[in-house]
């Protein structure tokens, strides 16, 4: 690409932490105030502490305080690849972490009653919404869950065992049957994010399991025309080198991009050699979509020419929107107590290995 600053983002993931406030849990069990997080965030560096004697420094690209606001958030993790979504590529955003660490607050929260509280899912949409133009431009979503290697509808929860179709040639993903929305307004955005959040919560009481143990999954469909010669921040030799997302219709251009925003199963260990039938079949699952979702991160990272997409639906479904020409942000949560030392340790170097 002609832009230097895309060339460095693009195909390395970026990974912020973001530590979760105090609850009253953590005040309960940790009668002695043990930490087991130090962040300095100016140095943009988390400090891992095993006991009073050892600890471990980590970098990040970013580092979130647990008074870090969801609009800050917003900004330093998503923005960027919502622009560059907008500019006819294809991005992702996930987050990662132990069940209660704040990954659903952080991209999926309604923010019903305080629009600050609105997470990186809803400021996504609001921003997608106002830089496309209502009359020749498409926004439009589907939102699935993964829970098991089987992909659901969350909006037409009806719908199950949906296929996921990559186009031999192009490596466009899609799949054949799930509902996908045009969106209108805000509004009627987190009315439908409503709507799934709520099947969601029924098809898991179903299912006779926890919203934590399955992947909820927004894609995010624009469509822009941009006029050729308009005020476009787009230089034209970058759009030759992106013919494949540009559809040419005369004078003006037709960007096609994607946006995906992954709520990730939790990713505590599930202790295996507790669980039989159906939590140990669970169990499997999970640590396989999540172990092939770090192996695809690593090989990224390490510039390897073989990224073993294929070994799990959930990096099956990220195929087209990373690494490559996309952009991808990951955000690891974290909560505070001593107590999650070993869980927070691996959620760091789940994070760290990206780096
Ligand atoms: P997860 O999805 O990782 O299981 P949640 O997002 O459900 O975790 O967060 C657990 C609880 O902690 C929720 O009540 C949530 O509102 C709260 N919480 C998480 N992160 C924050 C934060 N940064 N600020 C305020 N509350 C938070
Ligand atoms: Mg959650």
């Amino acid at each position: 690409h002609s832009n230097p600053e895309y060339q460095q983002e693009a195909g390395r993931v970026r990974v912020a932490v973001r530590l979760r406030p105090r609850n009253l849990e953590d005040r309960i069990s940790d009668s002695d105030f043990a930490d087991s997080v130090e962040l300095q965030p100016e140095l943009k560096r988390l400090k891992l502490r095993k006991n009073n004697w050892s600890s471990e420094s980590y970098r990040f690209d970013e580092v979130f305080t647990e008074s870090a606001s969801q609009n800050r958030v917003y900004q330093v993790v998503a923005k960027p690849v919502v622009e560059s979504v907008l500019s006819g590529y294809n991005g992702t955003v996930m987050a990662y972490g132990q069940t209660g660490t704040g990954k659903t607050y952080t991209v999926g929260s309604l923010g019903r009653d305080d629009a600050s509280e609105r997470g990186i899912m809803v400021r996504a949409l609001e921003d997608i919404l106002s830089t496309t133009s209502a009359a020749s431009d498409s926004v439009e979503v589907s939102y699935l869950q993964l829970y098991m290697e089987s992909i659901q509808d969350l909006l037409a929860p009806e719908k199950i065992n949906i296929p996921i179709h990559e186009d031999p040639k192009t490596g466009e993903v899609s799949l054949p049957g799930a509902s996908v929305v045009r969106i209108k307004d805000l509004d009627h955005f987190l009315q439908l994010l409503q709507i799934g959040e709520a099947n969601r919560h029924a098809a898991n009481t179903k299912l006779n399991t926890e919203s934590s143990r399955s992947h909820a999954i927004l894609m995010v469909f624009v469509r822009r025309s941009v006029q050729e010669n308009g005020a476009d921040e787009i230089a034209s030799q970058e759009k030759a080198s992106r013919a494949d997302l540009s559809v040419r219709h005369g004078a003006p251009i037709v960007r096609k991009s994607k946006l995906l925003i992954v709520d990730l199963a939790g990713s505590e260990r599930i202790d295996k050699s507790g669980s039989e039938g159906h939590l140990l079949e669970e169990a499997k699952f999970i640590n396989l979509s999540l172990t092939s979702l770090g192996k695809c991160i690593n090989a990224l990272a390490e510039n390897s020419p073989h990224i073993p997409i294929r070994d799990s639906k959930l990096t099956r479904l990220l195929r087209d929107s990373f690494g490559g020409s996309a952009r991808t942000s990951l955000i690891v949560t974290i909560g505070p107590s001593a107590r999650h030392y070993a869980e927070t340790t691996s959620t760091i170097m789940f994070g760290q290995r990206a780096m």
